[in-house]
């Protein structure tokens, strides 16, 4: 940790708080960021050389395990041609078109260069399309840090204990109303009453920004019955969730169509990229054919968007999200085993490729379960297993990641790690 002390102390001099997203700083865990090095497949070396099995995958993008060689080959090929060219591209063509192919409620798509962008935009498009301006989103799910979605949400701002951030100003996030997550009753409700002044709804329809809570059964069929009866846009945010947890996205695995979807990390490869689609009707009302406005300097950008086609050529080939959700049934089970051993409280939820670990006793479905868990006990858990060479989230309210890179060696020496350090608990 000696060289990852030296540079954080250097990173903080010129950086707010030594990083350039708030949930690296370790708020959430204490302790010394790590700083790391390079990456490949499952694992990630330090600055002091030290290897990690790695858990996070860059916060979601690197399913196919870090610098996958099809990947890299590619891009490095890409880079000799130019890094960006402000005009439009074949291989923007070949992305909107693999998407549309990919995910059956997207007949267009555009490119932005991150999430937030993404969730910016459809909520824009959404008002736009709707002629209203309420918007609805859930508690602990998170967005993006677009003013109107900053409103009690996940990820680091729940990490960091804000979730509704100062600066929002009072007027626009007084049109954006919260409500709890797989709470289909308290949809009903506001639906009953502010329906016809509701623009949309924008849910993660995997909670992976509160650790990780699937939906339960009916409540992303709620959602599609309120929006359909009202008018109201229903919105998928598949950031996390997009091609990671089946190549259809979320919404192929529950069976459910939103009406637009908003992308991001898997889709860039690990560039910096986002998207957003939907119902042809609702695209077609963005700039230049419609009125609603939205753009990009490096929207579309060739090395992001190589990166993207090689990793969801990768990811939709046969076999491959079965395999992932093999791999995350091992490492949970593991986990889940060990912790009963320790006598340590211990409950899971997990999607393929995507896991979340809970000190509790509880089946968590929502937020205010999620943030009760014993996070001491996360925090010695967390600090326990960084020294043992697994990294995870270095918060209670964030998934964890698997990649197809991950063996059943790699998943086995977690597992052991985790028996060990419960233990000690
Ligand atoms: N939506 C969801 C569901 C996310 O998980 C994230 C980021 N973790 C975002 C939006 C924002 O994406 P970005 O960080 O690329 O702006």
């Amino acid at each position: 940790m000696q060289e990852s002390e030296r540079l954080f102390a250097a990173a903080q001099v010129h950086i707010p708080g030594g990083v350039n997203s708030p949930v690296r700083a370790f708020k959430g865990v204490g302790g010394t960021p790590v700083f790391m090095e390079r990456a490949e497949g499952a694992y990630m070396y330090d600055a002091d050389g030290k290897r990690y099995i790695d858990y996070i995958g860059s916060w979601g993008p690197m399913v196919a395990g870090h610098a996958h060689p099809q990947v890299i080959d590619a891009v490095r090929e890409a880079c000799l041609s130019g890094l960006s060219f402000g005009c439009p591209t074949s291989l923007e063509v070949a992305m909107a078109d693999m998407v549309c192919d990919l995910v059956p409620s997207i007949d267009m798509v555009r490119m932005t260069s991150s999430g937030t962008e993404a969730t910016m935009s459809a909520i824009r498009l959404a008002r736009g399309f709707t002629g209203r301006e309420r918007i609805v989103k859930f508690e602990g799910n998170y967005h993006g840090h677009g003013d109107a979605l900053l409103v009690k949400a996940g990820s680091g701002a729940l990490t960091l204990g804000q979730p509704s951030s100062p600066g929002v100003p009072a007027a626009l996030a007084m049109l954006t109303t919260t409500l709890n997550y797989n709470d289909a009753d308290g949809v009903r409700a506001w639906f009953a009453e502010h329906g016809e002044e509701t623009a949309c709804v924008i849910v993660e329809p995997i909670a992976g920004n509160m650790n990780c809570i699937p939906p339960q059964p009916g409540f992303l069929e709620t959602l599609r019955k309120v929006c359909d009866q009202s008018g109201a846009v229903l919105i998928f945010d598949e950031v996390m969730t997009g091609f990671r947890v089946a190549a259809g996205c979320a919404q192929a695995l529950y069976g459910v169509a939103p009406d637009m979807t908003t992308l991001g990390k898997i889709i860039g490869g690990g560039m910096p990229v986002g998207a957003f689609g939907g119902r042809r009707e609702i695209m077609e009302h963005l700039a230049p054919v419609g009125p609603v406005y939205q753009a990009g300097t490096l929207s579309g950008n060739p090395i992001a968007m190589t990166a993207g086609l090689q990793t969801l050529e990768i990811l939709s080939q046969p076999g491959f999200h079965q395999a992932l959700e093999a791999k995350t049934q091992r490492l949970v089970s593991g986990i889940l085993d060990a912790a009963r051993e320790a006598g340590v409280p211990m409950t899971a939820n997990q999607v393929p490729g995507m896991f979340g670990l809970f000190f509790t006793d509880q089946t968590v479905t929502d937020y205010a379960q999620a943030t009760q868990c014993d996070l001491a006990a996360f925090k010695r858990f967390f600090h326990g297993m960084l020294d043992a060479g697994v990294y995870l989230a270095p918060s209670a309210f964030e998934a964890g990641f698997l990649s197809s890179a991950h063996s059943d060696a790699d998943i086995d020496q977690t597992v052991s790690a985790a028996r060990e350090v419960l233990k000690s608990l």
